[in-house]
């Protein structure tokens, strides 16, 4: 079973994104890039370079419904002549205009955000969206945790990697240890997680940065020789990088309680003392970086929150 990735170009300021063609019957294309015409001229020409077309693609498996990841899915799914595209059912709250719903303002509010700076989050949303076709349910089959992808020649088998957001996934090739993490694993960068609401229930908060752990953890488990991630080049030493993402976690906690000041703080206020001078388009990011590590110092017990005003206000139960 052979594994070509593609980096495709994305508007977006993380660069280009890699997917993954799977030659061998069924023809799998894992993520799909953005929907702008540079992607998929780069798509169809790394197709033709392993002599296929998309009309050959009869699979479309999605890491996750980033619309750097998922915005070619529909048209491609329809040029294929009706390929399965396959998600995980938590990406619900993602596949279609995730701004949009009331429980991410809510969440939004909740974290203390002003409301002109939600609205120009939105505005910003709004220009995003436009990347990708929506998916709705009934296009879509779902991926299951420990559920194989049977090949002609060899399996990848589904893994759950929750942390990124709450349906992302890995697939795994048993005989080599071999994982596409889409965007649980990058090279360089660690992944940001992004504020959701929890997929069981939409009026809490998903617990981004404490299921992350666990799937970074599960990912270890597996002793990968390659891991191939969204973005960047492939990973060889997963170790080093497990390493080195749990102390800038660390760090990043200490760093956010730190900015806590006596009187308490809304995850708002936090994300501003930790990326002061964040442009617009960032703003969504750094405070989604600033409710995982308070939603999971807290649950660590190491700070308390309390509802004030409709926001949440953390405060720190000690000095140390
Ligand atoms: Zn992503
Ligand atoms: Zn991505």
């Amino acid at each position: 079973m052979k594994i070509i990735p593609i980096s495709l170009p994305t508007p977006f300021y993380i660069g280009p994104v890699n997917v993954y063609l799977i030659k061998e019957d069924p023809v799998t294309l894992i993520d799909t890039g953005p929907k702008t015409p540079a992607a998929l001229a780069a798509l169809r020409a790394g197709l033709r370079s392993a002599g296929l077309s998309v009309n050959n693609i009869r699979r479309i498996v999605l890491t996750h419904a980033h619309e750097d990841h998922c915005g070619l899915a529909r048209s491609l799914r329809d040029e294929a002549k009706d390929a399965d595209v396959y998600v995980h059912s938590w990406e619900t709250g993602h596949r279609a205009s995730r701004l949009e719903h009331e429980e991410s303002l809510h969440l939004l509010q909740r974290a203390g955000v002003p409301a002109e700076e939600i609205q120009a989050m939105r505005r910003l949303y709004d220009d995003v969206r436009q990347y990708a076709d929506s998916l709705e349910d009934g296009h879509c089959r779902e991926l299951v945790d420990g559920d194989e992808l049977e090949f002609a020649a060899g399996a990848l088998r589904v893994i759950h990697t929750p942390g990124h957001t709450p349906g992302s996934c890995s697939f795994l090739r048993e005989a080599d240890r071999t994982i596409i993490a889409g965007d649980c694993v990058l090279k360089r960068i660690t992944p940001n997680p992004v504020v959701s609401p929890d997929p069981i229930d939409p009026s809490r908060r998903f617990r981004s940065l404490a299921e992350y752990l666990v799937s970074l953890a599960r990912v270890r488990s597996f002793a990968p020789t390659l891991v191939f991630g969204g973005h960047g080049e492939p990973i060889h030493d997963f170790e080093e990088l497990f390493n080195r993402y749990l102390k800038l976690i660390r760090e990043r906690q200490t760093s956010a309680l730190g900015v806590i000041p006596k009187t308490g703080a809304t995850a708002w206020e936090v994300s501003r003392s930790l990326f002061p001078g964040v442009d617009d388009v960032h703003s969504f990011l750094a405070v989604s970086e600033a409710v995982a590590h308070l939603d999971y110092a807290e649950s660590e017990g190491k700070i308390a929150v309390e509802m004030s005003d409709g926001r949440e206000v953390y405060r720190r139960l000690s000095d140390d």
